[in-house]
């Protein structure tokens, strides 16, 4: 996991960063600066919104804006989930603004994610791996 390179968060030049998804390499020092956004960006990465499920489905476009508004660029995968259509949230990198104008506005703005976390993690355990469903009848997304 150590590897040489530049820090994304300070600059500075590293023999021993530690590589994270999305943010990229960090130093020792910066690690704890950076904990509460990989911590993010984990519980986000890969929620997906459900055909038929009007909460994953708001819960999905709710995070789509808070991270492109963050500065985070993303994909959507479609895929199916237990037989219906769904879209998975992918982050693949920071744009706009530095990584430290992208932590600076994640503590800025967490409290207000909050709902949005909580939701996507219990999204996120929902959607582990189940057996197909007898689901209701949902809308068409
Ligand atoms: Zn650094």
């Amino acid at each position: 996991m150590k590897q040489p390179g530049t820090c994304a968060r300070c600059g500075r030049q590293l023999t021993d960063g530690t590589r994270l998804p999305v943010i990229g390499l960090i130093g020792p020092e910066c690690l704890r600066h950076v904990a509460p956004l990989a911590a993010f960006i984990k519980s986000v990465d890969g929620v997906c919104a459900t055909e038929g499920d009007q909460q994953s489905v708001k819960t999905v476009h709710h995070l789509i804006r808070v991270v492109s508004s963050m500065g985070f660029t993303y994909r959507l995968t479609d895929t199916t989930r237990s037989g219906k259509r769904a879209k998975c949230l992918t982050l693949t990198g920071i744009s706009r603004k530095q990584l430290k104008g992208v932590i600076k506005s994640y503590e800025e703005r967490r409290e207000e994610f909050a709902r949005e976390l909580q939701a996507a993690a219990e999204l996120n355990a929902l959607q582990a791996p189940k057996a197909d469903a007898a689901n209701a009848d949902g809308m068409a997304a």
